[in-house]
């Protein structure tokens, strides 16, 4: 090996390491923006000791590829609302995708060994399915097309059928890498199979889909790097493939959803079921939640995807900082899966500055839920949902949720008495102890500190 050779490879372990590292940054939110940034450096280190290594590189395709990409990129990092992260995320894995495409096609050449054939193929295959099926969940989320499961009879034999054909076209490629037509039905194969594979899963599952995508993504890169002998690339896929398919797994128990549940069969087939409510409905003024409030000595915030909705994370600070002046101890419980991604409320509550040591987890708020005096759930539906411990018929029963109806008082804050994502029934609205406020989310905090102030 020679030096500049050698330093390539120390400055790909030293990347690697960064990566590790901040990868481990991120698992708390106290670290979490120092990981960030150490992982940001090690893909600096990375493209430079890439953009180095002689023979990988055309500067001036690079250099078209680095300013048409960023001006994308940063364009679409400022249009992109909160909301629609997820459907971001989808495209981010498709083109990942499409790129370990490439790169295992260009890979092929005269002199390729078996192994390397066999990386192609796996970087083609998984890297197809991941573009296509990542556009169709994009497609999802965002309605371009309809969000719904499209299901038909004999879907599970077409598919696997498809799947036989793919296996196939890749022994073929491997065994006559010379003739185009395989590489050819191979990608086309592939291309399709993504498409069949997302069409009958329904949209509730879909971020759980796109995790799944994710992971594909980095297992895609993983065998591109393996067709061009790329330490960095093996170690960054497998990285991506390793965490995607563990968050798909923390989301699906979550859910309360099996993988396979996700991938075989649409949701709407298990929300058809009915829940059973008794008691009625008891709406409150904001006059009268105020003055629940101002008597309150322990308050717990449980926010769900209308706190997005309404962008009501700066008035619900405000509203914060007003109960603790008043004396009362204010915390916040965060579940796993509320709103429409991981993290997303912690994103957003960052955003408007509280502290993250007031963030506590499903786990740690809900041994607390009998000792607080009023549960604020804000735009929150299926995650403080209790026909999920009560009503066994129920399509989320078994799902872990914030147990606000152990509360002393339970204020519902949502527009109407419409169903959440799941399109089930909440026993919650009809408890004794809990009465809705009605209105959008910033609309009523805003009126509650007005009442404060
Ligand atoms: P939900 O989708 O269950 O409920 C949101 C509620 O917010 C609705 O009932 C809606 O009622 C209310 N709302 C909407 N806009 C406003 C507004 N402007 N002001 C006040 N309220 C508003 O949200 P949750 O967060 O409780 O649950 C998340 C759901 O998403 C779960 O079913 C979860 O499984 C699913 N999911 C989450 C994922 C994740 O990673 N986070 C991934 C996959 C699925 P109304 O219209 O009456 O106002």
């Amino acid at each position: 090996m020679d030096g500049n050779a050698l330093f390539i490879q120390l400055a790909y372990v030293v990347a690697a390491a960064l990566f590790i590292f901040g990868l481990k940054g991120l698992g708390s939110a106290d670290t979490a923006r120092r990981g960030n940034l150490m992982s940001a450096v090690g893909m600096l280190v990375a493209i430079i000791a890439a953009l180095l290594d002689q023979g990988i590189v055309d500067y001036q395709f690079i250099l078209a590829g680095v300013v048409v990409g960023g001006l994308i990129g940063a364009a679409a990092a400022r249009l992109v609302q909160m909301t629609s992260m997820p459907e971001m995320v989808a495209l981010f894995n498709g083109f990942g995708g499409m790129a370990s495409l490439l790169v295992g096609t260009a890979a092929l050449s005269g002199d390729a060994n078996t192994f390397t054939l066999i990386t192609i193929v796996l970087s083609i295959l998984i890297g197809g399915v991941t573009f296509t099926g990542s556009l169709v969940a994009w497609g999802k989320l965002s309605e371009t097309i309809s969000s719904g499961a499209v299901q038909f009879g004999g879907q599970q034999i077409v598919n696997s059928l498809i799947v036989l054909a793919v296996v196939a076209s890749g022994v073929m490629f491997c065994l006559q890498p010379e003739n185009p037509q395989w590489l050819l039905l191979m990608i086309g194969l592939s291309l399709l199979f993504g498409i069949m594979a997302v069409i009958p899963i329904g949209g509730a599952d879909m971020p759980v889909v796109i995790s799944l995508l994710n992971s594909y993504s980095g297992l895609a890169a993983c065998a591109a790097g393996f067709a061009i002998n790329n330490n960095i690339l093996i170690v960054a896929g497998s990285l991506v493939g390793a965490s995607g398919i563990i968050l798909t797994q923390i989301m699906c128990k979550a859910m309360n959803r099996s993988l396979s549940h996700v991938l075989f069969s649409g949701f709407a087939t298990v929300s058809d079921a009915e829940t059973e409510v008794e008691g009625e409905i008891k709406p409150i003024s904001v006059e009268d939640a105020y003055y629940v409030l101002e008597a309150a000595s322990s308050v717990a915030v449980i926010p769900g995807y209308g706190m997005a909705v309404a962008q009501a994370q700066h008035v619900v600070k405000e509203l914060m900082e007003l109960l603790e002046e008043n004396g009362a101890e204010v915390n916040f419980g965060i579940h796993p899966v509320a709103g429409r991604m991981p993290g997303h409320m912690n994103v957003l509550l960052a955003e408007a500055d509280v502290p993250y040591d007031q963030l506590l987890e499903m786990d740690d708020i809900n041994p607390r839920m009998e000792t607080v005096d009023v549960a604020i759930v804000i735009g929150a539906n299926d995650v403080v949902n209790p026909a999920a411990r009560e009503v066994e018929s129920s399509p989320i029963y078994g799902m872990p949720v914030i147990n606000v109806d152990m509360a002393r008082t339970v204020f519902v804050l949502k527009r109407s008495m419409a169903s959440g994502f799941a399109g089930i029934e909440n026993p919650l609205f009809y408890k004794e102890n809990t009465r809705m406020l009605f209105g959008d989310a910033k609309e009523s905090i805003g009126g509650l500190i007005r009442e404060f102030s």
